[in-house]
């Protein structure tokens, strides 16, 4: 069968799209859904249920529609969730509105596209200008569509550290994948945990341990130490101020202008705020040198500012840390060696540069969200073999135009072809979190809902 539209991917990005070709297509319009995710719509960030793993936006930025702000703090409040707008719900309850708001347009027969969810994940994809894209699916099935939209997301980073630097003897310790829960209950009340990155993954993973009995004291390892700012308590939150942007287009100037603001008196964490709206428009405005630049000198900074976590979730993690279950070190992974006693972990302490070493039972990989390009996805790398994509200046992911349309090697707009999410960094950087993605979202299936009609 060919469909008009093929969404392939199964996490919010692929749930957004989908419900707004829903809303935006005819009855007689088709769509193909392809995921690999059991809990469509929910991926990585939405499908846990434990109660600690909090959205680090408020409740009244989540709605899945920019023109409709206040319709998952409506959701909550139908499901007796004792969460205002600016409080922050679990993340399961956000899958789960997910659900519920996919669920409602489905039911409506008559008036629906036709949708069909498929359960397999594509492995590669030919142009063929007839039939649109065609794409092979690891169920051994081929799915023909007119227009594409790419929601794969990017998968998760791999240890930060060679192959050789690992005893073999170890691998079993390791958790290379936080997201596979059950790791979970393999660890024992007592093990010492070393967690390798300090940013929200670390803090969800220590929570989730804690709910599930362990009592054992953590080791958290990352390059810098920094830890995610939270945000204050709903009636101490600034109101977001406006950045004095200057006419230079230059990391360093850019920062000295946002320094002088908060030494005038600007709350840091309101110029963050008001940074947000500006920020896609901004980093388009900068040079490839100085988006390097931002990523080699400013990546750590930034994410520890702009990404907070709820109140709740901080004083929680900070009285582990008063207590002395959770020690946190800032240096440099050299080594995992099998210990007398499960693994010892080598590093160089930073500044000092002295090496230091402790044991540990587990070591589990927070380090977060690959930043790989293409490299992470073999349907990508299958793509891009037959120049059908091409990867973005900085290796982010995808070469995408304004419109999200995905750039062939020659820089030439694919027909029908777009991609949503965080694949699509190199062009708008901030647009890994759901106030943005929703935004693109909606675009993107407002341009194939066009393309349909003419
Ligand atoms: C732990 C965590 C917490 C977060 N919390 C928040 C928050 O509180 N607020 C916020 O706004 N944002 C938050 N985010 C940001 C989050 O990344 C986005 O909100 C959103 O979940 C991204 O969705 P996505 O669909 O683009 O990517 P993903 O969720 O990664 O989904 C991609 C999906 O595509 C599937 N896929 C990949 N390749 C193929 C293929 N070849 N064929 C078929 N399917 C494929 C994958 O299996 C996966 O299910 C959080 C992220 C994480 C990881």
């Amino acid at each position: 069968m060919l469909y008009d539209v093929a969404v392939v991917g199964s996490g919010f990005s692929a749930i957004a799209v989908t419900i707004n070709l829903l809303r935006l297509l005819p009855a007689s319009a088709s769509i193909a859904v392809v995921g690999d995710d059991p809990g469509f719509g929910r991926g990585t960030a939405y499908r846990t249920e434990f109660y600690v793993h909090r959205l680090n936006v408020p409740a009244g930025r989540m709605s899945l529609f920019p023109e409709k702000p206040d319709d998952f703090v409506e959701w909550l409040g139908e499901h007796m969730r004792q969460v205002s707008a600016d409080g922050f719900a679990s993340r399961g309850d956000y899958g789960l509105y997910l659900r519920d708001r996919l669920a409602s347009l489905l039911r409506d027969h008559e008036r629906r596209p036709k949708v069909d969810f498929v359960k397999a994940k594509a492995t590669d994809c030919v142009h063929c200008s007839e039939a649109g894209l065609v794409f092979h699916l690891d169920n051994g099935a081929e799915l023909r569509a007119r227009s594409v939209v790419l929601c794969l997301g990017i998968g998760n980073a791999d240890l930060p550290l060679a192959a050789g630097k690992i005893d073999a003897g170890v691998e079993g310790s390791i958790v290379r994948n936080p997201w596979r829960l059950r790791w979970l209950s393999k660890v024992d009340p007592s093990d010492t945990v070393c967690i390798l990155g300090s940013g929200l993954t670390m803090i969800d993973q220590v929570l989730a341990l804690r709910v599930h009995g362990h009592r054992g004291r953590f080791r958290v390892l990352s390059r810098r130490g920094l830890l995610p700012h939270p945000h204050p308590p709903a009636d101490r939150r600034a109101p977001a101020v406006e950045p004095e942007l200057g006419s230079s287009r230059e990391i360093s100037a850019l920062l000295a202008g946002f320094r002088k603001q908060v030494r005038n008196g600007t709350d840091w964490r309101g110029l963050m705020d008001g940074l947000r709206p500006v920020t896609q428009k901004l980093w388009q405005e900068l040079t490839k040198e100085q988006r390097s630049r931002f990523l080699r000198h400013g990546l750590a900074w930034w994410n520890v500012h702009r990404h907070r976590i709820a109140p709740e979730i901080a004083s929680r993690f900070e009285a582990l840390r008063r207590d002395g279950i959770v020690t946190v070190h800032a240096g440099f992974l050299e080594m995992i060696q099998e210990g007398p006693r499960g693994a010892v972990v080598a590093y160089r302490e930073r500044q000092s540069h002295r090496p230091r070493s402790f044991h540990t039972d587990w070591i589990v990989n927070c380090t977060g969200m690959e930043r790989a390009g293409v490299a992470h996805s073999p349907l990508l790398c299958e793509m891009q073999r037959q120049g059908l994509i091409s990867p973005d200046e900085l290796g982010l992911g995808l070469s995408v135009d304004k419109d999200s349309r995905v750039l062939d090697l020659k820089k030439q707009p694919q027909p029908g072809l777009y991609a949503v999410g965080a694949l699509t960094a190199g062009q708008f950087w901030e647009i890994t979190a759901v106030p943005d993605i929703r935004v693109q979202a909606q675009d993107v299936a407002s341009a194939v809902a066009a393309t349909l009609r003419a």
